[in-house]
């Protein structure tokens, strides 16, 4: 498969310094809404913070790809002592967990880096420093990414099949 560039923009994540004050939460779901910055919801942030409070432990994770099915991950990590177990760490919409899911529809949420934005705003608006923004360049084989609207349907298409899905969209474009 033919081989291009490609800039790949990543988000360095320093917990130790993590607050849980979800500065990051609200300007994400503010950053999406539509209109944007219409409204915030931290329950439609594509970065959540992963909270116990009585062990201190704040953990920021960004919404990662749709899983259709839930994984065998049940191991436990201990960390400077605290204890984290192993779905803390991922990135994943799975059907064991509400996290990422947009809390009306349910459908996947995913971080697109802010698309449109010269620096992701969670990077912005966290005061600690625990966001750190990164872009290299590498060579990637040349696939087409799915973006939200795709991510959205395939995870329609396992809940409800596709039949009643292409169903739906043709009354939709009667409508339209
Ligand atoms: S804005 Fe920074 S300090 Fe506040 S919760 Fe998010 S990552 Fe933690
Ligand atoms: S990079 Fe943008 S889309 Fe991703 S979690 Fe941060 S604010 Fe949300």
């Amino acid at each position: 498969m033919a081989k291009i560039k490609k800039k790949i923009k990543t988000i360095k994540i320093d917990a130790d310094k993590c607050n849980g004050c979800r500065g990051c939460e609200i300007i994400c779901s503010a950053y999406h809404a539509t209109p944007r910055y219409s409204s915030n919801n931290p329950a439609r942030s594509r970065i959540q913070i992963i909270t116990n409070r009585l062990e201190n432990k704040w953990l920021p994770v960004f919404a990662g790809e749709y899983a259709p099915a839930e994984c065998m991950g049940r191991d436990k990590y201990v960390i400077d002592g605290k204890e984290y177990a192993e779905c803390d760490f991922c990135r994943a919409v799975c059907p064991s967990r509400d996290l990422f899911k947009e809390p009306d529809s349910g459908l996947p949420l995913k971080c697109d880096m802010c698309e449109g934005a010269e620096t992701p705003k969670c990077v912005e608006w966290c005061l600690n420093d625990v966001l750190i923004y990164e872009e290299r360049e590498e060579e990637v084989e040349d696939v087409a990414r799915m973006d939200d609207i795709e991510i959205g349907l395939a995870s329609m298409v396992d809940k409800f099949g596709l039949e009643k899905v292409k169903d739906s969209v043709a009354r939709l474009s009667k409508k339209a």
